[in-house]
């Protein structure tokens, strides 16, 4: 249910409302708006919970959320969610990018990296330092050492950091070196890992699944969110579908349909998307075009010797090209695509 606060309500009517829901067996999460405030309340609804709210004092409405994702919905906060974590932001009129590497190779590639991402317009950088592989005969990643060298990268530059976290005892330690962390497409139902990436301090952008449904997809984004951590960022990486042309099938058509359904930001990873660097560019424009409040990018200084994921990288000329079209889109289209100040 939402409990639509009036117009000018005060603090202990709220506190109130929240106390009332507590008192019913249920959860409440306050969402202050620019125009009013709401409380989200989540759980096991009991008879007459409905109407023990609507008589309380500075409480408007109590509507249900039709919706099975209750926090994440749109019913529930109109305006769209901006997330920020450090240099980087998305959502609302901002756009921001997050590139980099696959995998974290070395302190010198992805310093080298993180600099010239930033100089051609990312916001923030990437870099799998646990990697979650198809093939446990193929690199791993450098774990700790990997993640020691995306903190050298932040120091160099004062870019966010965004990096994938596979399982539950690694969240700690992820969350230590990084601004934003990853939950990526194979772990989307991984409930307890989501659980536990909602409890840290610390920025999610949580990937779909290949073959995971958009309401599948928002209850994952909905167990991070019930876990107090408000900000989340849904990524889509493409699907599994009968072609074969590109390496996933990248439905673009996902930016508009989730930001009628969720506040939450849509972030638009075309690497994976096509699996192919040739196709790469054309679709980051086209996912600026569709809406996207960001985009994640592989970006290697020297992808055909990549230690994973080379195919569908750009190299530093192709990355700025990609921006510099980008950036022309979003102004057409009103959006801003900030350079990182830091
Ligand atoms: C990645 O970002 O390198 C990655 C493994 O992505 P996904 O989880 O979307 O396959
Ligand atoms: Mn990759």
């Amino acid at each position: 249910m939402i409990v639509v606060m009036e117009p000018g309500s005060t603090q202990a009517q709220v506190d109130a409302a929240v106390k009332k829901v507590g008192d019913l067996g249920l959860r409440a999460n306050v969402i202050v708006g620019t125009e009013r405030t709401v409380i989200a309340v989540v759980g096991e609804e009991r008879e007459h919970a409905k109407e023990s709210l609507e008589v309380c004092d500075g409480v408007s409405s109590v509507m249900p959320i039709l919706a099975p994702y209750k926090m994440a919905s749109r019913e529930l906060r109109s305006e769209p969610t901006c997330v920020t974590a450090g240099s980087f932001s998305a959502g609302g009129s901002i756009i921001g990018t997050i590139a980099g590497p696959c995998s974290v190779e070395s302190e010198n590639q992805i310093v080298e990296t993180a600099k010239a991402v930033k100089a051609a317009g990312a916001t923030a950088l990437r870099g799998g330092a646990f990697k979650p592989r198809t093939s446990p005969y193929s690199f791993q990643g450098l774990k700790e050492e990997g993640l020691k060298m995306l903190a050298v990268g932040r120091a160099e530059t004062g870019l966010a950091i965004v990096t994938e976290v596979v399982s539950t005892e690694d969240v700690a330690l992820v969350a230590k070196y990084s601004d934003v962390l990853q939950v990526g497409a194979r772990n989307m139902q991984n409930y307890r890992l989501l659980e536990a990436v909602g409890n840290v301090d610390r920025a999610v952008l949580l990937k779909r699944g290949p073959s995971a449904t958009m309401d599948e997809f928002l209850l994952a984004a909905e167990y991070i969110l019930n876990e107090g951590n408000p900000n989340v960022m849904l990524c889509e990486r493409g699907i599994r579908t009968f072609e074969t042309h590109t390496r996933f099938t990248l439905p673009l058509a996902s930016v508009p349909y989730l930001h009628r359904k969720t506040h939450l930001p849509v972030i638009i990873d075309p690497s994976h998307g096509t699996g192919h660097t040739y196709l790469v560019p054309d679709m980051a424009v086209a996912a600026i075009a569709a809406g996207a409040d960001g985009l994640i990018v592989e970006v290697h200084p020297d992808p055909q010797n990549a230690a994973s994921d080379g195919y569908q990288s750009l190299d530093f000329a192709a990355f700025k090209l990609m921006m510099d079209r980008c950036r022309k889109v979003a102004n057409a289209l009103d959006r801003t695509m900030p350079m990182a100040t830091v």
